[in-house]
């Protein structure tokens, strides 16, 4: 069995950058994508953020944009999940179902996925009114009403920037004190587009072919109510893709990949994170392209080394 350069597990902004420039580096990249290929950006409309674009894209339309020009110079792609890694010797294995493959080092993009409340419309709505990204929707809810689930960093920074678009901003939390930090929440109690719903969570999400409203219930009433609204973002926290890594790599309490600071190297030498995996802060496509970049640069570093 050969021994790759460089495997890349993982295939959105971070995993593909890393292509693009490993490839170019001549280490003829291996990609293993996963059957869910292109991460989070598959799940938006349009992309308005990403610089080079100033008409918009949409994110699948970018994400294959990133895939072409990793393959322009040579990556070569498995469309299948990592089922498996040993990172206990060198060179690393990787397990794709019954396929193995050695490799002297990997870049680790497998990302986050949102959390859910597990609620059958939800899945039904979902991209129809029900989100998990405000930043990459909240432009397509301009003067409607809207509401976030949630009550940490993420859900009032969500709503926070929702009250750009929407008229109305009603935030769902299941207690009655916020998670979130200190100095947000005062931003965001003080915004007078935003309210707030105590002590509740969405029992059910209302709508045929869009939303048009939820079901709320009080958890300490047990009342339920219905409020009318064209948007219901869920923001009740991010899991990252760490499971398969975790007994060998250190992650931070919140199970994001623990990386050296201001770079991608892991807590074992020649495994790299990049992207959300390791991003609990900016989590967005530019940064973890950023990312992405900085993986190939220090793995191209690595494998100097080993030749010297
Ligand atoms: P989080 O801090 O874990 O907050 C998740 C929120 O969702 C909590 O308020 C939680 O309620 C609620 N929740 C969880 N499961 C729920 C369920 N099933 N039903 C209803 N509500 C549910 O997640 P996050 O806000 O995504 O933040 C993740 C990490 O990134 C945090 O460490 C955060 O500080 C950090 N972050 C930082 C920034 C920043 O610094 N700018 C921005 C975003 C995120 P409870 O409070 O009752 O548990």
């Amino acid at each position: 069995m050969t021994t790759e350069n460089v495997i890349i597990i993982g295939s959105a902004c971070a995993g593909l950058t890393a292509a693009i420039y490993t490839a170019r580096a001549n280490l003829n990249p291996f990609v293993i994508e996963g059957y869910q290929a292109g991460g989070q950006l598959m799940l938006t409309t349009e992309v308005e953020n990403y610089p080079g674009f100033p008409q918009g894209i949409l994110g699948p339309e970018l994400m294959a944009l990133f895939r072409k020009q990793a393959e322009k110079f040579g990556t070569r792609f498995l469309t299948e999940d990592v089922t498996r890694v040993d990172f206990s010797k060198k060179p690393f294995l990787i397990f794709a179902q019954e396929k193995e493959f050695k490799t002297h080092s990997v870049i680790i993009a497998t990302g986050t996925k949102p959390n859910l409340l597990g609620l059958k419309n939800e899945n039904r709505l979902m991209g129809k009114g029900v989100s998990t990204c405000a930043t990459c929707d909240g432009a397509f809810f301009k003067e409607s009403k809207v509401v976030v689930c949630g009550g940490g960093d993420s859900a009032l920074e969500e709503a926070l920037f929702l009250t750009r678009f929407a008229s109305e901003v009603t935030l769902i939390h299941r207690r009655d004190k916020l998670r979130a930090s200190k100095i947000i929440q005062e931003r965001a109690l003080k915004n007078k587009k935003m309210k707030f719903v105590w002590n509740s969570v969405i029992e059910d999400i209302l709508g045929e072919n869009a939303v048009t409203g939820i079901k709320i219930k009080n958890v300490k009433t047990q009342k339920v109510s219905e409020l009318e609204c064209e948007g219901v973002f869920m923001a009740i926290g991010h899991t990252p893709n760490t499971e398969l890594f975790s007994s060998y790599l250190k992650l931070h309490e919140n199970k994001y990949m623990e990386t050296h600071p201001n770079s991608t190297k892991t807590s074992i030498d020649g495994i790299f994170a990049a992207g959300d995996v390791q991003d609990f802060v900016f989590r967005q496509a530019i940064t973890a392209a950023g990312s992405g970049c900085m993986a190939a640069i220090e793995c191209e570093k690595y494998l100097e080394s080993l030749h010297s």
